[in-house]
């Protein structure tokens, strides 16, 4: 086996930078209420910067309780006319939703990967043309609701107030939207603050693709604005997606309420890689697992678990193919892990992973260079831990894997369970009935067979415990969107 330094730097390549031209940041944004942009009646704004070279972006408008009031009216204003169109109608709104962002999927994927810090690889490979799969998929649900949910008919909820995440700034839009939408409903959405611009030139599609006033409106600001949103009393239902702080402060909020709820909250992962898988398949599933977007994923392998026999043989390869990645400017074409998207994301890791190191862990980076300006953090590996440390424990949302070893299968099962969390697992073995055994007894949302962070609009996504509740993508995400009477 070659050396694994030697081997990391025999691939070069010249940079390909993606050009930004085609997208044209405004200095301002304002807020988009009634099918308009509007300036925000709290008057302040706050800065959205490129994390990758720390300067800013854009001033954007900081909705406050008033505005989030405006927005709610809006949508509740629209509410009436857009649950009664006939169905077909609500449907060909959102397929021109979803052929206006494949129309202009190259200045999402960039406006993304410059306001978030990803890799343009997978801003375009990934983000856009998943975000506009969903709003395709759930068109073509609108006008076949009634077939559905069986002996029952839906109808659409109300006003539904939906906070959505940094880490896939788009795709969650969509997730959120596309099923709301196609049941009737009507929204008032806020994007993360540190990656709010996506979501303002969505806002530019909808006008395009004629989505009537108030049917969707979106209000940029921090924690005080989603709150104010989740609060509000005209809000029928609340969909969230983030940490799993924020969503238990949310459910206190609404207890009582009479408001409906889901939650999509953090996740710690186990990719479980048996003796007898395809260890140069399950190594780049291990990679995929935890380096895919910097491992800002809710549903990342965080946690390996791999059995003993093979231990040394994957975590060799593993190393091998980690000095391979390159870390750095995300609009290069062969960037394979982009800026941590906040100067408080990377604090936070860092402190982990600080924390690993004081609990024993031995810690391995690659060698990679990175650039002086921005927020990076290197590929790492965490090794000689044990279930009680904090770094298997806890989520880090960054690229950090922890590795933990198992004998037998049960083994294996009572460690990937042994979380509070449980959001996805991986399961990395030839033997078809081991599979099946060990997936049937993970506590997950999803689990992947022989593949990790597999997405498609039609397979449901979403959690156990305290990865929150309640189903998105597929039929059953439709449910969350819709009251259901039974039909007599
Ligand atoms: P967060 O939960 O604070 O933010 C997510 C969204 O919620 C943002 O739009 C934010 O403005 C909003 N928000 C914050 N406080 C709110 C409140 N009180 N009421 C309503 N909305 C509120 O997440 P973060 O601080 O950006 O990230 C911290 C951690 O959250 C990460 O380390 C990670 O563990 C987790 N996280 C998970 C996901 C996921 O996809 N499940 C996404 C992002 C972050
Ligand atoms: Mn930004």
């Amino acid at each position: 086996m070659a050396d694994v330094e030697t081997f990391g730097k025999a691939l070069e390549y010249a940079p390909s930078r993606e050009s930004t031209a085609i997208v044209s940041i405004k200095p301002r944004y304002d807020l988009f209420i009634g099918g308009k942009f509007v300036e925000p009646k709290s008057g302040t704004r706050f800065t959205t910067i490129n994390p990758a070279t720390e300067e800013p972006l854009a001033e954007v408008a900081e909705a406050g309780p008033e505005d989030v009031d405006r927005a709610v009216k809006a949508a509740r204003k629209a509410f009436p006319k857009w649950s009664g169109l006939p169905a077909s109608e609500r449907a060909k709104v959102v397929y021109r939703i979803a052929r206006l962002l494949q129309e202009r999927a190259r200045e999402f994927a960039v406006l993304e990967t410059l306001d978030g810090g990803k890799p343009i690889k997978e801003s375009r490979d990934v983000d856009v043309p998943l975000a506009a799969a969903h709003f395709f998929y759930y068109a073509g649900w609108a006008d076949k609701l009634e077939w559905a949910f069986a002996n029952r008919r839906p109808r659409a909820i109300g006003v539904v107030g939906q906070v959505i995440p940094w880490n896939f700034p788009l795709l969650m839009a969509a997730w959120k939207l596309a099923p709301a939408l196609a049941t009737g409903n009507t929204v008032v959405l806020k994007p993360a603050e540190t990656t709010p611009l996506t979501a303002l030139l969505l806002a530019e599609v909808l006008q395009e693709a004629e989505v009537p006033p108030g049917v969707v409106n979106i209000v940029t600001g921090a924690g005080a604005t989603g709150s104010a949103l989740v609060s509000h009393p005209g809000v029928d239902k609340v969909a969230f997606t983030g940490s799993t702080g924020v969503g238990r402060a949310i459910q206190v909020a609404l207890a009582g309420t009479g408001k409906r709820l889901t939650l999509e909250l953090g996740g710690k992962a186990a990719n479980i890689v048996f003796e007898d898988a395809a260890i140069d398949q399950a190594v780049e599933g291990i990679i995929n697992g935890i380096f895919f977007n910097q491992g800002h994923v809710c549903c990342a392998g965080s946690r390996l678990l791999v059995q003993e026999s093979v231990q040394d043989l994957v975590l060799d390869k593993l190393r091998r193919r980690m000095e391979t990645l390159r870390v750095g400017d995300p609009l290069d074409k062969n960037t394979d892990v982009g800026a941590i998207n906040s100067a408080a994301q990377l604090d936070r890791i860092s402190e982990l992973v600080d924390a690993g190191t004081a609990e024993g862990g031995e810690v391995w980076q690659p060698t990679c260079p990175v650039p002086d300006k921005g927020f990076w953090f290197l590929p790492t590996l965490i090794s000689n831990v044990a279930q009680s440390h904090r770094v298997v424990r806890e989520e880090i949302f960054g690229p950090v894997l922890s590795v933990l070893t198992f004998r037998t299968p049960e083994e294996a099962i009572a460690k990937a369970n042994n979380t509070a969390y449980g959001l996805s697992a991986g399961v990395w073995t030839e033997k078809g009935s081991k599979m099946l055994m060990v997936a049937n007894q993970l506590k997950a949302g999803v689990v992947w067979s022989n593949t990790f962070n597999q997405f498609d609009p039609s397979s449901p996504f979403g959690g156990f415990k305290e990865s929150g509740f309640g189903r998105e993508g597929g039929i059953h995400g439709l449910e969350p969107y819709v009251e259901l009477e039974p039909i007599k």
